[in-house]
């Protein structure tokens, strides 16, 4: 047993498959000084009773790419590290029963395509060379992932706990951290063996890092967003025919998911593994009667096959030969869901120097990729791709007991569902409503949340089919076409107003906070009484955020942002903030409406004290139907227009003046149309760490003259000097039914040579627009291109740059 440290630079709380990856990913970066923390052995959690299944498949472009890795890593980790281990990569058949399951396995395997994967299409008959045992005359296709297979949990996290105590890292078994504290600049980890004081530390706790992130409320810590979800598999006895079908082939079956059903199916030595993921699941130790025990090292649930019913008899009819045999045996264990089923990871919410890793579904076949990302967070404050998909700071306070219970139940009884760009899942809603609520619901509002905030995406008029149903579709068209069409043509030729609850805004004042500011941003600044956007990048040049930047005085801003952006946005500043200026999360308080359209300035002169004669991204103080507003000139959907910002107590006063002066109500829909028209980026989408800011098409922003030092500028000199390797298209897309999805493959004469940001459908120019990146040499106007949508190639073509909808902003100057 090694000696016990009392200090180190990174502790690990937790020795599953992810803590253990990141202790290993931590020693691989030179930082061996690091100590994992394990109150029993490694693999008490989850891991050790994890199947071990491990695909590459993933609808989400950040969790592909950690699964590619981890996957890569596996194949070469025994011999790496000196630990042999049972990986076995059989491929795998997914099942496509509809065409909208088709169209979504075409589009990640043409993302799977672009990371380097070969992911095919086959049609029933083809899958059935691969696994002669399955009925599929219900199918519509299948997918096949050569590369997908299953590995022993337990030998990986050795194998890689194995790797790290080789390269000098530090295990401690049998030993709970039992809290944390501060002492000056250091954390201080406590155990009964000793405390050990050290820089970082890493929640990895698994199932239980509810509990430990409790530690770190004192230090601005949160609830942990998590529940935990009761998982069966089970696996039967052994089954003549495939003995011998493994026999004769020398291998063994591929694994089978049908999703659509909601489960896999594996061949485990020469038996079946069924694990189904059912609606009627359960949620453990969510109830004062069921309370989570203080230690669940290595035990599981007692088990409940009535539960699977469903599932069993589903699958065997699909695949028979799962009745000839009894159940050998169940496992029953717990599995941490945060709210979307994707993991938590990064820094710590609230928390300076504090990470966290953990409610991970699926943590065996993504662990070696958190590890690669945990480490590069901890080392090197960025990671290499962008990873908002699973950063933690996208639950903010709306994810409360019952909004966490309620989405991890619904997530969890829809693992494998589609996620259709015009669907709103309808689990734990309601959870920040606008004053303007009810009267938006009355006027036939479809409401979508964003960061838990209700916000109109389109107003349904009578008769027109609202129902979930409709919207399980990729196609463009549904019920709100002809209303979105309506509500911009209200904007484009009229005035139109929509409710922009939930934006986040912060207040940053003091002495010398432009001058702060300027050292963050990679641009300028506006002018006292004036408005702009401003950039930040990370140290390599990449797109950390936008915000739009309001002055109100030497050293008083408010910064806006995005409403999902609220705690990643408001962090960024605050974790590098100095003490001398003051910098408030002021979201609550304000709420904006944004009003707009050719006869905006005739409305607002009827309900408002202003200068409506101030020009472009100019700002005032003024009063809109009484009350006291600050009137911005700006428009997100290029047209005349103000941003009428009022304290929330106001603002339903001010929509009611609004509307009643002849204002249409328009939607997110509607919104997200105008601004690609406009080539208005979003957030995540378009402004992502993928790309550098001159890749991201926003080199007006950067002003490498400037006096002052700032993230990502050496880097970003460095690219002007030798110039860009790609860069920002807006493509007009001969589209067919459905408009291009962010990362889409952009293709040149068959070959990948770029990707969507975002895609949609702009009315006033009746086009299909997708803004995208691309190599450097081809993003020049003219040039024919290709978009992948769902399967099929469509011709698009790059655009001038400058916006597609009045291009030389008269509208918006009017
Ligand atoms: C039935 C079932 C089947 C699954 N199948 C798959 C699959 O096929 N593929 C896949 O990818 N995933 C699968 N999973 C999910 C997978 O098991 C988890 O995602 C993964 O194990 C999570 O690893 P982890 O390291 O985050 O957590 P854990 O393995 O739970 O590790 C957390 C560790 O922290 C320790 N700990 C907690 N508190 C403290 C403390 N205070 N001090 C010190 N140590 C502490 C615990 O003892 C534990 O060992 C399955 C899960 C279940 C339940």
């Amino acid at each position: 047993m090694s000696e016990f440290p009392s200090t180190a630079r990174v502790v690990i709380i937790g020795g599953g498959a992810i803590g253990v990856s990141t202790l290993y990913h931590l020693a691989k970066a030179g930082w061996s000084d690091c100590v994992l923390l394990e109150k029993n052995e490694l693999t008490a959690g989850s891991t050790w009773h994890a199947a071990g299944n491990c695909p590459n498949f993933s609808a989400s472009w950040a969790v592909m790419n950690m699964q590619r890795y981890s996957l890569e890593m596996y194949r070469t980790l025994a011999d790496d590290v000196d630990y042999p281990m049972n990986y076995h990569v059989t491929g795998a058949l997914r099942l496509g029963h509809t065409k909208e399951r088709m169209q979504e396995f075409e589009r990640v395997a043409s993302m799977a395509r672009y990371q380097g994967l070969e992911m095919e299409m086959m049609t029933p008959k083809e899958a059935l060379d691969y696994y002669p045992f399955m009925e599929t005359h219900d199918l519509e296709g299948v997918l096949w992932d050569p590369l997908d297979g299953d590995i022993d949990p337990a030998q990986l996290t050795q194998a890689m706990a194995k790797g790290a105590r080789d390269l000098g890292a530090n295990i401690q078994r049998f030993c709970p951290a039992t809290g944390v504290s501060r002492d000056g600049d250091e954390w201080v980890v406590h155990t009964d063996k000793g405390d050990i004081k050290c820089e970082f530390v890493v929640n990895c706790a698994g199932y239980y890092a509810k509990r430990v992130g409790e530690w770190f409320k004192p230090y601005g810590g949160r609830d942990v967003p998590l529940t935990v979800m009761s998982h069966q598999y089970f696996l039967t006895d052994e089954i003549p025919e495939i003995e011998a079908w493994t026999k004769e082939n020398g291998r063994k079956l591929p694994m089978v998911r049908d999703v659509d059903s909601s489960y896999y199916l594996r061949q485990d030595k020469h038996g079946l593994n069924l694990g189904p993921y059912e609606r009627n699941c359960k949620a453990h130790w969510v109830t004062p009667q069921d309370p989570m025990p203080e230690d669940f090292s290595f035990q599981l649930y007692p088990d409940d096959l009535d539960r699977l019913e469903w599932y069993i008899e589903d699958a065997m009819a699909r695949v028979p030969l799962l009745g000839t045999q009894g159940v050998g045996r169940v496992i029953n264990g717990p599995i941490p869901y945060a709210p979307d089923g994707l993991p938590l990871m990064g820094p710590m919410p609230g928390v300076k120097n504090a990470f966290e890793a953990h409610s991970f579904t699926f943590g065996i076949v993504q662990a070696g990729g958190a590890g690669k990302v945990m480490a590069e967070w901890i080392t090197e404050g960025e990671t290499e791709w962008d990873m908002w998909a699973v950063d933690s700071r996208r639950y903010t306070e709306h994810a409360d007991f019952d909004f966490c219970l309620n989405k991890a139940l619904e997530t969890y009884g829809h693992e494998y569902a589609m996620h259709f760009p015009h669907h709103e899942w309808p689990a734990a809603r309601d959870k920040k409503l606008s004053p303007n609520h009810d009267r938006l619901v009355a006027d036939g509002g479809q409401m979508g949340a964003y960061n838990g905030w209700e916000r109109a995406n389109w107003f349904a008029k009578e008769g027109d089919d609202t129902s979930e149903a409709a919207t399980e579709t990729w196609n463009r068209n549904g019920p709100w076409t002809a209303r979105v069409k309506e509500e911009v043509e209200a904007v484009r030729d009229g005035v139109g107003v929509i409710d922009m609850c939930g934006f986040s805004r912060y207040t940053l004042k003091g002495a010398g906070a432009a001058e702060w500011l300027r050292t963050q941003v990679a641009g300028a600044l506006p002018k006292a009484g004036r408005m702009n956007l401003i950039y930040f990048a990370d140290k390599r040049g990449r797109i950390v955020t936008e915000m739009s930047c309001i002055r109100h005085g030497e050293d008083d801003f408010t910064l806006m942002t995005a409403a999902v952006a609220q705690w990643h946005d408001f962090e960024l500043l605050w974790r590098k903030l100095p003490d001398s200026l003051e910098l408030k999360d002021v979201s609550k308080e304000w709420t904006s409406m944004l009003v707009t359209g050719p006869k905006s300035r005739e409305l607002l002169d009827q309900i408002s004290e202003a200068d409506l004669s101030m020009g472009w991204l100019s700002l005032q103080n003024g009063k809109v139907a009484g009350k006291s507003a600050l009137l911005a000139r700006v428009s997100f959907v290029g047209e005349l227009g103000w941003e009428v910002h009022v304290a929330t107590s106001d603002a339903a006063e001010v929509y009611t003046a609004l509307r009643a002066a002849g204002a249409t109500p328009f939607g997110m829909f509607a919104l997200d149309s105008m601004r690609i028209e406009k080539g208005y980026r979003t957030w995540k989408g378009d402004l992502s760490t993928d790309y550098t800011l001159f890749e991201g098409g926003l080199g007006r922003f950067v002003k490498l003259a400037k006096e002052q030092d700032f993230p990502g500028k050496s880097a970003l000199q460095a690219e002007a000097d030798t110039g860009s390797k790609k860069g920002f298209v807006t493509l007009v897309v001969d589209a067919g039914e459905a408009d291009a999805p962010y990362m889409a493959s952009i293709l040149k004469d068959g070959e990948i040579v770029g990707e969507t940001t975002s895609g949609n459908f702009g009315y006033r120019v009746n086009k299909s627009i997708a803004l995208g990146v691309v190599r450097a040499d081809l993003a020049v106007p003219g040039t024919k291109l290709e978009v992948e949508i769902y399967g099929a190639t469509y011709p698009a073509v790059v655009q001038d740059d400058a916006p597609l909808w009045d291009a030389e902003n008269a509208r918006l100057r009017a």
